[in-house]
């Protein structure tokens, strides 16, 4: 089966490619690209196999669409095993789909932990027998999450893990985190770092400031999250490890990032949609669906976070997707499990950095395909002849209002939902095989 993308706006800043073209996928690969100018300067060449007239040949018409490599989310929670009610890697894996994501990573607080090969090799079976994109396991860096006894990391890695993290939970103890960074160097994946000191953060559900006071909620100050950041920043420097910050969520830790880079130090950093589209008012009802970790913070923030993506601060947008059942959202605020769903919302959410001149659309597909693969060491993220055909289409222009009855995902968890969108992806081709994604 062949594949002929045609006259679609190609863009993949790996190579540096931002033209009209056509692309060519035969046997799950990347044949050829033609690129050159509609009209203009000459005509391009069409690929041979289309004028052999090949009845296999499936045409796929992107005048008007833009091409990019597949989409990577490097922060997702797949919830199996464990917790299949609120997800599966079936479910999962067809909500990333549908949202333009070919390759993901999900984070291993699973039931059992993702700790050791053989957590790792059932999730990687299962996503191959069930999924329908790339999935890419993340180990704990402690056994159980526990903070303090290190998983067999070699194991993790040899199994297929690309990269550590007991994400939702800080490794509270330095001396533990300055370990697995050692080891984690030895074996040249980086430490994804959550970042939040338990002490200060005081059982805090919100952003600490004056809406936490007017609404009686316990705040979070954003000098828990800061503070780790310093610290798992220090610990890069001093041993070398590769140390990739996520969910960056405030103004003072992008300036912490931001001289960290100035100053040469081994260190990334991602953000997600919500961060820089919502404020702490999204929960001022008491909406459960805005309850996360980290809080949603000040107008302040979203504008340095915003400047942060625009000044190459912040290397990666990811969604953190955490679905949750719909009956654990709907109780108390106190009592509502932190996090939201992503995978379907987090594309046409950024794009509107692009509408709003915050960054270019090159510069988009760069934090959501690019930069996650460089920074995981994965062959993906680039439209390159020989390579796996992983390429969303997006188009840029179709507008949606967003529907969480529709989601793939079982998680309906989303403080988007109404919201009035532009920009979706239309078309995802995960290792050659096409899915249209219905809105
Ligand atoms: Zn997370």
């Amino acid at each position: 089966m062949k594949i002929l993308i045609k006259n679609g706006h190609i863009i993949d800043p790996s190579q540096g490619i931002d033209g009209i073209g056509d692309i060519l996928i035969e046997g799950g690969k990347i044949k050829e690209i033609n690129r050159g100018r509609e009209g203009v300067g000459g005509r391009r060449r069409t690929p041979n196999s289309e004028l052999s007239n090949n009845s296999e040949l499936r045409t796929i018409d992107a005048k008007g669409l833009i091409v990019t490599p597949g989409l990577i989310d490097m922060h997702v929670h797949l919830r199996e095993p464990g917790f299949e009610y609120k997800e599966t890697i079936k479910s999962g894996t067809e909500a990333a789909v549908r949202g333009g994501f070919t390759s993901i990573c999900c984070m291993p607080n699973t039931e059992p932990v993702n700790d050791n090969g053989a957590v790792t090799e059932f999730i990687l079976r299962k996503a191959a027998e069930e999924g329908m994109v790339t999935v890419y396991p993340v180990g704990a860096i402690t056994k159980g999450l526990n903070g303090e006894t290190l998983s067999e990391i070699g194991e993790l890695k040899s199994t297929g893990c690309v990269a550590i993290s007991d994400d939702g939970k800080p490794v509270a103890n330095s001396l533990v985190i300055r370990r697995a960074m050692e080891y984690a160097k030895t074996f040249d994946m980086p430490i994804i770092s959550h970042c939040e000191d338990l002490n200060l953060s005081e059982d805090g559900m919100v952003n600490e400031g004056l809406v936490s006071l007017e609404l009686g909620l316990r705040g979070r100050t954003v000098v828990s999250e800061e503070i780790i950041v310093h610290r798992d920043i220090a610990l890069s420097e001093y041993t070398g490890a590769r140390v990739h910050i996520a969910h960056v969520t405030t103004a003072g830790g992008v300036r912490i990032i931001k001289d960290a880079k100035s100053r040469g130090i081994n260190v990334t950093a991602e953000t997600c949609p919500q961060y820089f589209t919502l404020t702490e008012d999204a929960i001022r009802d008491y909406d459960t669906n805005a309850k996360m970790n980290p809080p949603l913070r000040t107008a302040k923030d979203v504008e340095a976070i915003k400047e942060g993506v625009r000044d190459g601060t912040i290397d990666v947008i990811a969604t953190d997707h955490a679905p949750h059942a719909q009956f654990e959202k709907e109780v108390e605020f106190d009592y509502a499990p932190f996090g939201i769903v992503g995978l379907e919302t987090a594309l046409s959410l950024s794009m509107r950095l692009v509408k709003d001149g915050w960054i270019t659309l090159s510069r988009l597909i760069e934090m959501l395909s690019c930069n996650p693969a460089k920074i995981l060491g994965i062959e993906k993220g680039g439209i390159k002849v020989g390579s796996i055909a992983d390429i969303t289409i997006i188009d840029p222009e179709r507008e949606i209002t967003i529907d969480s009855s529709k989601f793939k995902s079982k998680g309906r968890n989303t403080p988007f939902n109404g919201f009035k969108v532009a920009g979706i992806p239309v078309i995802t081709i995960c290792k050659g095989k096409v899915y249209s994604s219905e809105w």
